[in-house]
């Protein structure tokens, strides 16, 4: 049975890469120096698979910035913008093309926006946008995976197998630049530059496998994208006879596209039997003899140590149905989702740290599953041994957290009143404005905050000396909202590094990594925190900040919590319950925090949840199902308060249509979206569905430092009128304003403030 390894992290153990791009980006590193950094990341990779004895080691995984743009390079899918760079090729190089599609460029009085990015399936990395015009052409552009496939095959001694986007899930990924075209019909004039690559693979590198990632398999596909699977992979087949094509899916089940995959010629499937173990039994049956199987047994999403005895259990039905020899055994994806190694975490307690494996320890997972198979019994027992002290441990299992979320009912996720009573509770209570303003909850984070943050950590700032100086930053940002003439204040967020770890770090169950760094796009890496056991609350998390702020005005100030549904989608999440179970354990510890934050005497919270859309599923018969336990989750955090008590809650992305009803059923009392960007288009979905509650749709951008004029945000609230019955109307930017400057910040919100007075005298 075949080591099959789908992909490597590629920043570097500790994120070298990201130094060395960051200083290519900013003058301070030589082309030279950043071409020697990737390759000292590049043959640190291929060494350590080489030496856990993977059988087949993947090259072009690496890749500087994304491996989606590393496609568009390699097919010449160069959007014509970038021409201007493109004939300086010449004189530049290729790798500052690459980063001008990924970043924009502006040099010697160009001006070129960069290409859109967005969420790689259900992960937290982010691509490049592919972009694709009617008459798009294709042609072999980059020779980065020759050129890494060379280098592997002299580095490894032996044939790497390089990795490819396959031709439709490219295209899939991509997204139509002009009307009048649908990009899969592009798939005839890009099969013949995959054919290609392909033979000259073969050809000059004499690679005998070569991995074509097609995670749309795993999607929801209409006819004419099974057509194209079906087109493009005859083809390849015809015209590539010599080399093997391991077509690889991830992510899903084939499902529905099951008959489709088994049936399309290939020399090798790839599933993943962590997401979807259910889909082996009807693969075994549907799967040509001839066929390798690549067993995805290891998961490539977290970092949990593998249950041996379960994957064991998948690997003796497929070793009962097709022999050894046509099996490989794998992650379950790439291993690009999980951070470097384990042994780099010296601060982890033992116990927890025998519970956990990341992209190294992965690898010698592989080993040992073989190994175990070989009859090593000694391995298994003492992966039994760890699975049975996690099932256990009283450092995971809390019995009153479990007994509190089984005696949930759906009292517990409702208001006493429906919101029209409610509102008419709150409004005699607040006695607000037409059009109230306010903010999403954070201000600049400027350096002087985060060096406070820092020194403190250190130790060289006492506790009291840094709440000092929080102290003062609130109260000044109080005095300022104030004669700004904002309506409903916030503290400002100072004391938090992290709307996620701020949570995390005060809650039981929780654990931080020292170096769990993950690449989230280009140079940016992100350390999810991990949730390895039950949930609670140990203390109030937030009452202190919110009651001093409260104190120091006469006007409302809104409390700030995060919801239960971000935590959870910006960690990474225990595998041994269900993740709606781990969700109403958050539920319950934010809730208490609200109850908490009542008793002190806040009157309007807020639970931000901008990353419930993110955990989505990728099939459509899933969702329902997942919008009912996320919606739930958050009623669950929200509904212990009094009528009279005003929960807001906000969300940050610009797409409402398709789970409009689920947001309504949130039933939050105000909610904050971001909708400048789309000149409040997205609030007609709002409004086409009667929302019924209060809604401030982000009158201005807060990603640029543009400072937006009274008339333009004048404008935009008079659509939202229109549109909207004016007393559900809020006023406030599209998210937090952490990330922006104060003088900026200061001038937008004074025009946002004089725009509302100006749209409530017109009513
Ligand atoms: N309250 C948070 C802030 O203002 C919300 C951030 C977010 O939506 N991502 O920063
Ligand atoms: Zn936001």
């Amino acid at each position: 049975m075949l080591k099959n390894n789908l992909g490597y992290p590629r920043v570097g153990p500790r994120r070298e890469l990201k130094k060395a791009c960051e200083g290519y980006w900013a003058g301070t590193l030589s082309r030279q120096a950043l071409f020697l950094a990737a390759t000292q990341v590049r043959e640190a990779n291929l060494q350590l698979q080489k030496d856990a004895g993977i059988d087949l080691v993947p090259c072009n995984d690496f890749s500087l910035y994304d491996q989606v743009l590393d496609m568009s390079l390699l097919l010449g899918a160069i959007p014509e913008r970038y021409t201007p760079v493109v004939t300086d090729v010449a004189n530049n190089a290729e790798v500052d093309l690459y980063f001008a599609m990924a970043r924009g460029y502006q040099r010697d009085g160009l001006d070129i926006t960069a290409m859109e990015m967005t969420k790689w399936f259900d992960t937290n990395y982010h691509y490049i946008v592919p972009e694709f015009k009617k008459d798009q052409a294709f042609r072999i552009f980059s020779s980065k995976v020759f050129a890494e496939t060379g280098a592997a095959r002299h580095f490894l001694g032996k044939v790497p197998k390089p990795v490819l986007i396959g031709p439709v899930t490219y295209l899939l990924l991509g997204k139509e630049k002009e009307a009048g075209f649908d990009r899969i019909q592009l798939i005839q004039k890009l099969v013949p530059v995959y054919v290609d690559i392909l033979n000259k693979l073969q050809e000059d590198y004499q690679v005998e496998w070569v991995q074509l990632d097609e995670p749309f398999l795993a999607m929801d596909l209409t006819p004419a994208q099974q057509e194209a699977f079906r087109y493009a992979y005859a083809a390849i087949q015809k015209q590539c006879p010599h080399i093997k094509i391991l077509l690889t899916t991830y992510f899903d089940a084939l499902g529905d596209n099951a008959t489709l995959a088994a049936g399309l010629p290939v020399a090798g499937l790839h599933v993943d039997l962590v997401r979807a173990p259910q889909q082996l039994e009807l693969l075994l049956e549907l799967l040509p003899p001839h066929v390798v199987l690549s067993l995805g047994v290891i998961d490539g999403r977290n970092i949990w140590k593998n249950d041996f005895e379960r994957s064991l259990h998948l690997l003796d039905l497929a070793i009962k149905e097709r022999g050894r020899n046509n099996l490989m055994i794998a992650p379950s994806c790439s291993l690009l989702h999980t951070p470097f190694d384990l042994e780099a975490e010296t601060k982890l307690a033992g116990e927890v740290r025998n519970w956990m494996a990341f992209a190294k320890q992965k690898l010698q997972e592989l080993n040992d599953l073989q190994a175990i198979l070989e009859g090593n019994t000694s391995l298994l027992a003492a992966n039994r041994q760890a699975m049975e002290t996690r099932r256990t441990s009283a450092l995971i299992h809390n019995p009153q957290v479990k007994a509190r979320v089984a005696a949930l009912t759906e009292k517990d996720a409702t208001r006493h009143q429906p919101f029209a009573q409610r509102q008419i509770t709150q409004h005699a209570r607040f006695q607000l404005p037409l059009f109230p303003t306010t903010t999403i909850g954070s201000f600049p984070q400027t350096a002087d905050i985060r060096q406070l943050r820092a020194r403190w950590k250190k130790g060289a700032l006492t506790q009291a000396q840094y709440e000092d100086a929080l102290e003062k930053a609130t109260v000044d940002l109080i005095r300022w909202q104030e004669v700004c003439g904002l309506d409903v204040l916030v503290h400002g967020e100072f004391e938090r590094n992290d709307m996620v770890e701020y949570f995390g770090e005060q809650l039981q169950g929780f654990l931080f990594t020292s170096n769990g760094w993950v690449q989230s796009y280009g140079s940016r890496c992100v350390k999810p925190p991990v949730i390895f056991g039950d949930v609670w609350r140990p203390a109030d998390m937030t009452v202190r900040w919110s009651r001093f702020a409260q104190a120091h005005t006469e006007k409302w100030m809104k409390g700030m919590l995060t919801g239960p549904v971000t935590i959870l989608q910006w960690s990474f999440v225990r595998d041994d319950q269900p993740r709606s179970v781990t969700a109403n354990q958050l539920a319950l510890a934010i809730r208490d925090e609200v109850a908490a934050l009542e008793n002190a005497g806040i009157a309007m919270i807020q639970i931000d949840e901008p990353a419930i859309r993110e955990g989505l599923p990728l099939r459509r018969k899933d969702r329902a199902m997942y919008l009912d336990w996320a919606v739930t989750a958050f009623r669950i955090s929200a509904s212990c308060v009094r009528d009279e008590t005003q929960i807001h809650t906000h969300m940050c992305y610009s797409e409402f249509n398709d789970i409009i009803a689920h947001i309504a059923a949130m039933d939050a009392d105000v909610i904050t979206i971001e909708t400048s960007r789309s000149q409040m288009e997205l609030l007609e979905a709002f409004a086409y569905f009667h929302y019924p509650n209060e809604i401030g749709p982000g009158v201005y951008d807060i990603h640029s430092p543009r400072v937006p004029s009274v008339a333009e945000m004048e404008v935009l609230l008079e659509k939202a009128a229109a549109l909207l019955p004016a007393k559900n109307i809020w006023v406030n930017p599209d998210c937090g304003l952490k990330t922006r400057n104060w003088p900026e910040t200061k001038a937008a919100l004074e025009n946002m403030v004089a725009a509302a007075k100006a749209a409530r005298e017109k009513v």
